[in-house]
């Protein structure tokens, strides 16, 4: 089947309502990252890291508009995530929440300043908290930010763990991560593309250090961590184009499930984002696009892309 016809299609406005708790990526990767959770009448964006342009047209896709936003979690204040943030708040002064830190840190760019009047939430990584009617846990990553966090939430009785832009995989990570029906988790990096890579020598430093990025292994070994009876899917998010590719995320978290006795499924996701994921049956409606487009091969989830990916990666 073509991956396009497996798309949720739907005009703008259509998901008003879900009455389940779905989920999705607007965009993943260096040039921006955000992601939809839907539940029953709460829609969370998680980081707004893509242009406005950019998020209304993601929105879209996915049935949905900005006025339907109830709030938005930021794991960091780097760019990548948080440079619509701005333009979102201009238009839709929804809360935001996030740590102090992250908080602080946005504060330093222009562009949000005029935004004091926003409703800003603090969250206290470690402390549930209740955001748009969902239970919400950030818990601490390892990043070169001020308070950078990953968000567990659960709703409606479905789990799901949150977690990119982090050097090493956090005890806080770890915790969050087990027994979640999905697990959207950065896969940066392979280390051998890395080293060999263009990238100045501080850069891959910096990328590969304690703050950096998860490489495919390092997220890979967190699976041992989040399999139970209850994960049905794994996303991997942040894949580098210079010095990773789709199939090599895959294969290593392929691997990791295999190695951990998981069924669960694997999905690739790049800066086309993602279509729906069902959090509580994890039924994949849609694709995973890293180059565009044309959907690319990794949008096919299951074990056949799963384990052509695994022989890949070695
Ligand atoms: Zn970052
Ligand atoms: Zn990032």
């Amino acid at each position: 089947m073509e991956l396009g016809a497996q798309m949720t299609t739907a005009s703008p406005g259509d998901g008003t309502r879900f009455d389940g708790t779905r989920f999705a990526m607007i965009a993943s990767g260096s040039d921006g990252n955000a992601a939809v959770l839907q539940s029953a009448e709460t829609l969370l964006l998680i980081d707004a890291g893509v242009s406005y342009p950019r998020l209304v047209a993601g929105l879209a896709r996915l049935g949905l508009v900005p006025q339907q936003l109830s709030a938005i979690l930021l794991t960091h204040e780097h760019g990548d995530h948080v440079c619509g943030l701005a333009a979102l708040l201009r238009r839709h002064r929804c809360p935001v929440a996030t740590t102090r830190e992250t908080r602080q840190g946005l504060g330093r760019r222009r562009d949000l300043r005029s935004q004091a009047a926003a409703e800003w939430i603090d969250l206290r990584p470690g402390q549930p908290s209740w955001v748009g009617g969902l239970e919400v846990l950030a818990f601490r990553t390892s990043h070169d930010a001020r308070g950078p966090v990953g968000y567990r939430v659960e709703a409606k009785g479905a789990r799901l763990a949150y977690a990119t832009d982090t050097g090493h995989a956090t005890p806080e990570l770890l915790e969050a991560a087990a027994g979640c029906d999905l697990l959207a988790l950065e896969a940066n990096h392979c280390p051998d593309l890395l080293r060999h890579g263009p990238y100045p020598r501080r850069l891959k430093e910096r990328v590969a250090s304690d703050r950096g990025h998860l490489s495919n292994q390092q997220a890979a070994e967190v699976l041992g961590a989040a399999v139970s009876a209850r994960l049905r899917a794994v996303l991997a998010l942040h894949i580098s184009k210079i010095n990773n590719h789709p199939d090599l995320a895959m294969g290593a978290l392929a691997a990791g499930l295999a190695d951990a006795g998981s069924e669960a499924r694997c999905l690739a996701v790049g800066r086309y984002g993602s279509g729906w994921i069902d959090c509580q049956t994890s039924g994949t409606h849609g694709r995973a696009n890293e180059d565009g487009p044309k959907p690319h091969a990794l949008g096919e989830t299951g074990a056949g892309a799963a384990s052509s990916g695994r022989s890949a990666s070695r």
